[in-house]
């Protein structure tokens, strides 16, 4: 053994002992803000662009710190994921919603909202239970939920979260898949997991200017998912151009900055007031 064998030996001794000897710093803060409700949807309007009208909302998680700091999911969703706390995070997350929008949406039972799910539920008939203990009883029926699905990342077992998710569906509950285009699903995900809502990411949208005659990627998700009998949703539309666009290729609802960034519930729920649904 020579002496940078020892060296790297010693070193990694040291990061194990270091590992074994106390949780990473991120963990104990993101658990304790669970613990202390730190952890707040807000709402991001979702808009029937061949109508006009609004379509409901899609729930984005901000942890509101002590101080009055407002972090987005980018600060903390990854580092929730990895130490298990996601389910926790979800679960404090639909708590609040039903509370949120249980007396606004028992008034307007065509408005939706959808909720972003980790990979992980899919592993486990329990976010069944759970999304029932929790909308069961609430304002906000079944009928009106939507449970996004990420294509970012790989399911782990496909045949199981096809169980899931029919299960969710037999409640009314409508699954879409999230960043579509972006990962690992694509046509057979669609195809295999039987989802009622495709979301077209940012990434496509933005590559729609007023010179843009035809995006094939847009046009051929959109196509296959009529064909398929689905909702598409366009997400991150930020200039008229590109409205104009997505509405001419029959893209049935869309949500961005154009329209409204994710607001906290309030403001949510006085837009809903005035608009109502469609
Ligand atoms: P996503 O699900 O694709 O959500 C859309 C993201 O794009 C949101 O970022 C939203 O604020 C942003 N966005 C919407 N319209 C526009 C636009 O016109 N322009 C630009 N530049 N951005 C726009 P946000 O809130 O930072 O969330 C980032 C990601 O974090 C989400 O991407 C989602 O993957 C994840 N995330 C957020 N909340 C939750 C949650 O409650 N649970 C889970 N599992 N993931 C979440
Ligand atoms: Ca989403
Ligand atoms: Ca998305
Ligand atoms: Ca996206």
């Amino acid at each position: 053994v020579d002496g940078l064998g020892i060296l790297t030996g010693a070193l990694i001794m040291f990061f194990f002992v270091r590992m074994g000897l106390r949780k990473p710093d991120p963990y104990v803060s993101l658990e304790q803000a669970i613990k202390r409700k730190e952890f707040v949807p807000y709402y991001q309007p979702i808009l029937d662009i061949q109508s006009g009208r609004l379509a409901g909302c899609e729930v984005l998680v901000r942890w509101r710190k002590p101080d009055g700091t407002i972090l987005s999911p980018g600060h903390f969703i990854d580092v929730a994921e990895a130490s298990g706390l996601a389910l926790p995070m979800t679960a404090l997350l639909m708590e609040q919603v039903a509370e949120d929008l249980s007396e606004s949406y028992a008034k307007h039972p065509n408005l939706k909202v959808a909720i972003n799910l980790f990979n992980k539920h899919f592993e486990d008939l329990a976010i069944v239970r759970e999304v029932e203990q929790v909308f069961g009883n609430s304002g906000v029926r079944f009928e009106q939920l939507v449970l996004e699905v990420t294509e970012r990342l790989p399911l782990e077992n496909l045949d199981r979260a096809r169980a899931i998710i029919a299960r969710l569906q037999e409640l009314g509950i409508r699954v879409a898949l999230d960043d579509a285009g972006t990962g690992h699903g694509g046509f057979a995900y669609l195809q295999k997991l039987g989802m009622d809502i495709i979301k077209i990411d940012k990434l496509f949208v933005d590559t729609i200017t007023a010179e843009t005659e035809t995006v094939p990627i847009i046009d051929s998700l959109s196509q296959m998912a009529k064909g398929m009998d689905m909702v598409v949703v366009a997400e991150g539309v930020e200039t008229d151009e590109q409205l104009d666009y997505l509405r001419r290729s029959g893209i049935d609802e869309a949500q961005g900055f154009l329209f409204s960034p994710a607001l906290p519930a309030s403001a949510y729920l006085q837009l809903v007031g005035a608009l109502g649904g469609k």
